[in-house]
């Protein structure tokens, strides 16, 4: 290396190193070589394991970087230039070497390879940063559901289009898509870049060779991956900005000492909540370590061995002895062993997905086949956005801010999760009688019934975990809804089954409405044949008598506390409550204007506003009305309930178009009060179809987001849930 000539010297690359920069230097002829301050056996590592692959039959591998020096604790490496493809056959191979590299880190475990961490040359995307190639477990993971969840796919690497809060702005960075100021991993090709959506096909196909290849060849492929034995990672263990707003909190305080105490305070506080509690005592070196780091504005850099389980600092002293539970090879191993062909085919949902998020709005709107009635098209898009990752997190496809599309986990609940999109596919079973809705049911329903039906011993009565958005509340309208729908007896068992764990000990309810609210749960006591309705009626009793009406409507208003009440009236066979249900009646049809043939939105002071929705406005106020008929037997409040049914009648029914198209709060409302009420409304059924079929529904929700989804509440479910129970007086029943 005596021939080298440094001319020229500057720091590249993440800041968190420890101090010790990578750098760039010339050779005599001008050639710039990559000088790394640590050895480099994770880039011959990954040189050996893309041989491997070669020699196993792949057609071709992304390229490694070259080194050219390897010593004890410095390495040189070629420099990646930013190449675009000489020809077509070089575009192809390099989408299908991204397809490769989005395998092989997926069996790694890599992440942060974002788009500073890949250069696009000729025909192959090269990863210039290993640090993160492989990583570490910290806790162990429910081997029963295999990979847990997405952040255990191949989303993990951070290579797929995937947006993230950025400067308080969403911002794709990822490996494959994400430009960021100078960023080189963008493809070209006569001058144009060239977007890996446009190529998902081979991207896949990329993709599958390579897992086909590691499904027939597991033992050759774990000698390979042993190789990674000695080399270290690094591995973070808080995400970056949460060490940034640490960083700028301490560096704003004065004097040291009290510096100290806070990033202390702040960083041992994170520990009670990300790490096991009975490890923070074992954790002080780490902590000091950590503390040390922030006092100094840097992040602080952790290091894994491949072999090993324990936690090192960047001068590779052990922080923390068994600090995790499985090893970077070891994980990467098992990983190895547990792909399948159903992992396969989950997996490249998600590439499609990811891939086709990274297209500009205008161009998703095209997929949509004419041939297909309104429920085989809404089936259709849910296969294709929706994705059941094996255990309880489902994949959902959201428009996010600025036109941009991101995944993102859903829960379970009726809203907008789980449950509430199986809706759908009952309704879709009851209006066709297709088997292919209900084996799908079926299907997804016993991911559901692993994590709750079969698993939770007991559900608190709390609002968090009985509301009707997220919670049981909710889950239980949806089960009694299904049940309804196709008449299957397991959706009524697991019914009463859960209704029975729910626990009337350390009962906490603050919030008295149905959307957020555990009194949600009165709404399915009169649906349910146990005892426990009577035991939960009476407990729930008590908050809605104590309840202050402060707003209209079904989600958060009077309506849906007197609903409430009135079935807690039924269950426990007692007129007590019709005092209060007439008075939450009287406060709300005081905001009745007839001019607008609506009751008023308080939700909003400034201004005086109306709404056309299930959670506010005629459609909830008449369903809830017309439930609570089938539940009281005072005739002064049946009298208000009919009254307030023919007012709302007169405008649901000729109702226009709104720009809004949910379940929850648009079209898809109006629609399925007027089939609840049997009403109709075709221009509105018509209007709605056509926006289903061009693709443009509105979506939005007056919380200042411009979402898009797949659920029922808010989503695209939701739309063919109305359009296809359309004139049926069961619509809507999960809904009161
Ligand atoms: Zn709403």
């Amino acid at each position: 290396m005596n021939n080298h000539t440094y001319e020229h010297s500057a720091p590249l690359g993440d800041k968190h190193n420890g101090g010790r920069a990578v750098t760039l230097k010339y050779l005599d002829d001008g050639t710039p070589v990559i000088c790394k301050p640590r050895n480099a056996k994770t880039e011959m590592a990954f040189a050996q394991l893309l041989n491997g692959y070669k020699n196993l039959g792949l057609s071709c591998v992304p390229n490694g970087v070259e080194v050219l020096f390897a010593g004890e604790k410095y390495n040189e490496q070629a420099y990646v230039h930013h190449l675009p493809a000489r020809s077509e056959e070089d575009v192809r191979k390099y989408f299908f070497n991204c397809g490769v590299t989005v395998f092989l880190t997926y069996m790694l475990g890599s992440y942060d390879l974002h788009c500073e961490n890949i250069i696009a040359s000729l025909d192959s995307p090269v990863i210039i940063d290993l640090e993160t190639l492989l990583s570490a477990e910290i806790v162990k993971r429910n081997a029963a559901y295999g990979v847990a969840d997405l952040s255990e796919s191949v989303l993990k690497s951070h290579l797929l289009p995937n947006w993230i809060a950025l400067d308080s702005e969403m911002r794709d960075c990822s490996g494959f898509s994400g430009a960021l100021n100078g960023s080189k991993n963008i493809l070209f090709y006569n001058n144009d870049p060239q977007m890996a959506y446009i190529y998902a096909d081979t991207v896949i196909s990329g993709f599958e060779k390579a897992y086909e290849l590691s499904l027939k060849n597991r033992e050759r492929i774990k000698d390979l991956i042993e190789k990674f034995g000695d080399c270290t990672f690094r591995q973070l263990l808080r995400p970056t900005d949460v060490y940034d707003k640490i960083i700028r909190f301490c560096a704003a305080v004065d004097d040291m000492q009290s510096r100290r105490s806070a990033a202390y305070a702040l960083l041992a506080r994170a520990y009670e909540n990300d790490i096991d509690p009975n490890r923070i005592k074992k954790a002080e070196k780490l902590l000091r370590y950590e503390i040390e780091s922030v006092l100094q504005g840097d992040i602080p850099l952790f290091v894994s061995h491949g072999n090993s389980i324990n936690l090192y600092n960047c001068d590779e002293e052990t922080l923390f002895e068994n600090f995790y539970c499985k090893s970077p090879v070891e994980c990467a191993i098992s990983r190895l062993y547990s792909l399948n062909e159903a992992d396969m085919k989950s997996q490249t949902k998600i590439i499609i997905q990811a891939l086709s998020a990274a297209k500009p709005v205008t161009q998703t709107k095209t997929c949509v086949s004419e041939k297909l009635d309104n429920i085989s098209l809404v089936f259709d898009i849910l296969e294709k956005y929706v994705i059941p990752a094996i255990s309880s997190k489902w994949m959902l496809l959201d428009f996010g801010r600025a036109d941009s599309l991101f995944l993102q986990s859903a829960g379970l609940g009726i809203y907008n999760g789980l449950l509430g999109i199986l809706c759908f596919y009952a309704a879709a079973y009851y209006r066709t009688g297709q088997s292919k809705y209900l084996e799908k049911l079926f299907d997804y329903y016993s991911s559901y019934r692993k994590i709750t039906a079969e698993s939770i011993a007991a559900i608190p009565l709390s609002d968090d975990s009985c509301s009707f958005s997220n919670g049981m509340g909710g889950q239980l309208s949806a089960l009694y809804h299904i049940y309804e729908l196709t008449g299957q007896k397991i959706f009524y068992n697991d019914f009463i089954n859960i209704l029975n764990r729910i626990s009337l000990q350390n009962v906490n309810i603050k919030n008295t409405e149905i959307m957020g609210g555990a009194v949600s749960l009165a709404l399915v006591l009169p649906k349910a044949d146990t005892p426990i309705a009577k035991d939960i009626a009476g407990v729930l009793a008590p908050y809605l008598l104590q309840a202050k009406p402060t707003l209209t409507g079904m989600a958060h208003g009077a309506a849906g506390l007197s609903l409430a009440l009135s079935a807690i009236g039924a269950v426990l066979n007692s007129n007590d409550y019709d005092e209060k249900i007439s008075e939450l009646l009287a406060f709300e049809n005081s905001y009745y204007f007839e001019d607008e043939g609506n009751w008023q939105d308080l939700r909003y002071e400034s201004r005086k506003s109306f709404m056309l929705g299930w959670c506010a406005g005629a459609p909830g106020i008449a369903m809830a009305r017309k439930r609570m008929l089938e539940y009281t037997r005072n005739s002064a409040i049946a009298k208000v309930c009919e009254d307030d049914i023919k007012r709302a009648s007169r405008v649901l029914g000729k109702a226009d178009c709104l720009k809004r198209d949910s379940l929850c709060c648009g079209n898809s409302a109006i629609l399925a009060v007027c089939s609840f009420l049997g009403l109709e409304n075709s221009q509105i059924f018509a209007e709605l179809e056509s926006r289903l079929r061009t693709l443009s529904l509105n979506m939005y929700h007056p919380l200042d987001t411009c979402d898009i989804n797949c659920g029922l509440m808010q989503g695209f479910a939701g739309v063919g849930y109305a359009l296809a129970m359309y004139g049926d007086p069961f619509c809507g029943g999960m809904m009161v």
